[in-house]
């Protein structure tokens, strides 16, 4: 098979591959695992962005990666891609700022980061651009004579043409996605809301088994679940379970059920209204008290972002509340930690955790949701809170789906999960981890990459100079 070149703002450089490795890294490195090149952002900020990357090499992986100038970081990375497409794609119109000067900066970034790859390019490799972060890659790409298949992937969900519409440069960016050989989107949902704005703002209906025409091209765009190897997952927590840290959990709780959630400290993970659940948990089922504890992890992120400063002073402010409200001499009721915590000890942490607490108000998929099922012990599994905003609740439909806007439903749903009898919670999880084991990481790299190196068929009725409407409407 070809080689794959995958293209992430940031790379997972080993050294790296510790705490803080996201959802994005999780499902895609099994697409590399036989050998490729994984080039990005170093996360360092330099003098010039882009120029001669630098190279490592593990296993046989190749790592190549830049840096971008402080401006850029301003611009591009605090600006356009978290302080505008971050929001909008989250459904948070209200957060989005937009200046001009990101936008072009985000252009410039994109068109940087091509030339420094472009060396580095054989003529069979397959590309595979992730993330809001270089939806302009193709394009650049391409401007530079590159013939290979390009394929780009959008770990965050895609909205609807009339808040895609906010966005002054809308039409532009969907026309450069446009310029991939194959798009791909975490659920259903997220792409029918990308191809009704393709119809309502660019005219254009995708043909069946050629997908969508521009300028003697097709693009195909497709849903493809990301996923875990949730097997290997479920050994791992079997022996974190008895490992020391587990252990230390275990006996901090004397025998106080726990409720555990795992988010990066993020306004889309819908953490604020997750704290008035629980409060609200405590106050009107007095039942839990001195019962129950909660675990927050949650990991600090995007610090330079104004909006994650404000959540953060949010979330601590709640913390005092709550404990100085509820807490007796010998029970804290919220543990919170702003701190990453080791994907592997997480594992044992959530094989302990009677109830595991996933309720964004959007996500593009949620891989904590997938992890928690994986790492339950079937004779005694605890029970997935899940938001039906998460992009796991299109699987994961056995959990208790919840809206997470409603505080009260996620008091209600974390009462139904400290009491759901043994039988109840058995028969969700078999059904659940047999749809974690369905989606894999695997399963999903071979569909995307599958769609990627389809056999595009002969594209004459677009040379025709007929539009993909007119096109489709003869089919
Ligand atoms: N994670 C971790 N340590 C932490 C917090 C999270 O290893 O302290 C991992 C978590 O196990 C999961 C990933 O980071 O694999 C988060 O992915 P998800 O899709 O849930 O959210 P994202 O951060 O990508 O929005």
């Amino acid at each position: 098979m070809a080689r794959v070149v995958v293209i992430s703002n940031r790379v997972p450089v080993p050294t790296e591959l510790g705490p803080r490795a996201g959802g994005l890294v999780v499902g895609v490195k099994d697409a590399i695992k036989d050998g490729g090149l994984w080039f990005g952002w170093s996360g360092q900020v330099a003098e010039h962005t882009g120029g001669q990357p630098h190279l490592n090499r593990a296993g046989n992986v190749d790592y190549a990666t830049v840096e971008i100038s402080k401006e850029d970081y301003e611009r591009f990375y605090v600006g356009f891609t978290n302080g505008t497409l971050w929001p909008l794609l989250h459904f948070r119109p209200g957060l989005v700022a937009f200046e001009r000067v990101e936008f072009e900066s985000y252009l410039s970034v994109n068109r940087a980061f091509a030339k420094s790859l472009l060396p580095l390019l054989k003529p069979d490799d397959l590309i595979w651009v992730h993330d809001y972060h270089l939806i302009p890659m193709a394009t650049e790409l391409r401007a530079l004579g590159v013939k290979n298949r390009i394929g780009f992937f959008l770990h965050v969900p895609f909205v609807p043409p009339s808040l895609l519409d906010a966005l002054p440069q809308a039409r532009r960016l969907l026309r450069m996605m446009c310029d991939y050989d194959a798009v791909g989107f975490q659920t259903a949902q997220h792409l029918r809301d990308f191809q009704d704005c393709l119809r309502s703002m660019l005219g254009l209906v995708a043909v069946p088994g050629i997908g969508i025409q521009t300028d003697g091209h097709a693009m195909m765009p497709i849903a493809a679940p990301i996923g875990i190897d949730a097997r290997a997952f479920a050994r791992q927590a079997k022996r974190a379970a008895s490992a020391k840290a587990t252990q230390r959990l275990v006996d901090s709780l004397v025998g106080r059920s726990l409720i555990i959630g795992v988010d990066r400290l993020d306004y889309s993970k819908g953490l604020p209204n997750r704290f008035v659940a629980f409060s609200r948990l405590l106050e009107e089922h007095k039942e839990h008290r001195l019962k129950v504890s909660y675990l927050q992890v949650a990991p600090r992120s995007r610090e330079d972002v104004a909006e994650y400063q404000r959540l953060k002073r949010d979330l601590d402010r709640r913390t005092g509340e709550i404990n100085g409200r509820f807490a007796e001499f010998d029970w804290v009721p919220l543990r919170y930690l702003t701190r990453p915590i080791a994907r592997a000890s997480l594992a044992g942490f959530y094989r302990v955790a009677r109830v595991g607490l996933v309720t964004p108000l959007r996500d593009g998929m949620n891989l904590v949701a997938k992890e928690y099922v994986a790492a339950q012990d079937p004779e005694d599994p605890g029970v997935l809170v899940l938001s039906r905003f998460a992009g796991a609740a299109e699987e994961l439909d056995d959990a208790i789906i919840i809206n997470p806007n409603d505080s009260d439903e996620i008091t209600e749903a974390m009462h139904q999960a400290l009491t759901m009898p043994l039988a109840e919670r058995k028969a969700r999880y078999e059904s659940l981890f047999e749809k974690v084991c369905r989606t894999t990481a695997q399963s999903y790299c071979k569909d995307f990459l599958g769609t990627l190196t389809r056999q595009v068929p002969d594209l004459d009725i677009r040379e025709s100079g007929m539009t993909a409407d007119h096109a489709q409407h003869q089919h």
